[in-house]
């Protein structure tokens, strides 16, 4: 059997290539691609394919070789998996329609998954790294006896990934020698996916249908007719210098309008009732990377840089010029924010 060297043995040996040995370098690279098989798991909501599975098929893209989309739930064939089938460069869509795997319960979706993964022979498993990925893919992970790698940021190899540990403070290059990489992905990392001009086949995947221990009862979503902040361009965030939940909400959605952005807040803000725990930015709340991220009375503690740190553009308005938000900051306003922001406001809308 030809033994093929894989990319990262390759990409060692690549600056050492002759121009004319670049060429047999790039057909054995590409070889490899080819035996690469992913399983991006897609998340879908009332037959809707949430923004996460766009980033996860992002990745599987970026890993090469073929990619297959994964979506169970109710009625899934003619909703999720047909608007899935339409992203370019998707080779196959594997749909499971039962009611029981609508809600995602990880009690049953996980030996669903497991069965798929097994019986498809892939080498990679990509999911997102939310709410559903976190609580799916562990399970999965156990289920095929292998390690999970979480919430990784950039694809180095096949193998090898980078993943931010320490609320972002270390970025850790990991390798891992498992036949089937289970992995969840932060979804800022991996955009750039054509959600048109594919032409993906819809199969039937394996559903072993297996019991849950556990019922879905029923859930109270948030809802708001501003951007979501997980996707959204612009995101204006406050902090405790709001120093109450009335004025959170006197001035900061007036200034989130005039820009249309999606509202954020700090862990403090949310601690002390100011706003939703759902806008929460940082290490326990929502990693978000928009073109614009406007800091309020924020003060910048490492566990809120950790979820938005990788906007195009920070600004902040905070009234002490050593405050570390400035340390991340393109553009800063030190001054009272009750003056600043009403002000801000005001020229933003003329
Ligand atoms: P503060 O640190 O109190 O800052 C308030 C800022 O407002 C100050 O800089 C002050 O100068 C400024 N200010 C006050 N009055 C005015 C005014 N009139 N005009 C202008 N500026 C003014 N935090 C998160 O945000 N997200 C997380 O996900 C998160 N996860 C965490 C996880 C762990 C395990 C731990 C230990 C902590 C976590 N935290 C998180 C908390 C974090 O450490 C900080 O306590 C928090 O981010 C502080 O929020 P803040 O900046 O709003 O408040």
């Amino acid at each position: 059997m030809a033994s093929i060297a894989t990319p990262s043995v390759l990409r060692a040996a690549r600056t050492r290539l002759y121009p004319s040995a670049r060429s047999i370098f790039n057909s054995q690279l590409s070889a490899y691609q080819r035996l690469l098989s992913t399983l991006a798991i897609l998340e879908q909501r009332g037959g809707k394919l949430q923004p996460s599975s766009l980033a996860t098929i992002a990745a599987a893209q970026k890993l090469g070789g073929s990619v297959t989309g994964f979506v169970a739930g109710a009625s899934v064939k003619g909703s999720a998996a047909a608007e899935a089938a339409k992203i370019k460069d998707l080779e196959k869509v594997v749909a499971v329609e039962n009611e029981a795997y609508e809600k995602g319960l990880p009690e049953n979706f996980a030996p669903l998954l497991a069965e798929n993964i097994r019986s498809g022979n892939y080498t990679h498993v990509i999911g997102a790294h939310s709410a559903f990925g976190k609580n799916l893919l562990p399970r999965v992970a156990a289920l095929l006896d292998v390690q999970q790698i979480s919430d990784i940021t950039a694809i180095e190899s096949e193998d090898t990934f980078v993943r931010p540990i320490y609320a972002g403070n270390v970025i850790l290059t990991v390798q891992s020698t498992d036949p089937i990489k289970v992995i969840t992905v932060r979804g800022t990392a991996f955009q750039g996916v054509e959600t048109e001009g594919g032409s993906a086949e819809i199969v039937d995947g394996v559903d072993p249908k297996a019991a849950s221990t556990t019922e879905w009862v029923s859930e109270d979503l948030a809802k708001s007719d501003r951007p979501d902040l997980a996707t959204a361009s612009r995101v204006v965030s406050g902090g405790r210098g709001l120093k109450s939940k009335e004025e959170f909400e006197r001035l900061i959605p007036p200034l989130a309008d005039s820009l249309g952005a999606a509202i954020g807040a700090s862990r403090a803000a949310v601690d002390s009732g100011f706003a939703d725990n759902s806008l929460q930015v940082g290490q326990t709340g929502k990693n978000v990377a928009p073109q614009l991220y406007l800091a309020v009375g924020i003060s910048g503690a490492i566990q809120h840089l950790a979820g938005m740190k990788d906007s195009k553009v920070i600004a902040a308005i905070n009234k002490d010029p050593e405050a570390p938000i400035f340390q991340v900051a393109d553009v800063g306003l030190v001054g009272d924010l009750f003056e600043k922001v009403p002000e801000l406001t005001e020229k933003l809308k003329q």
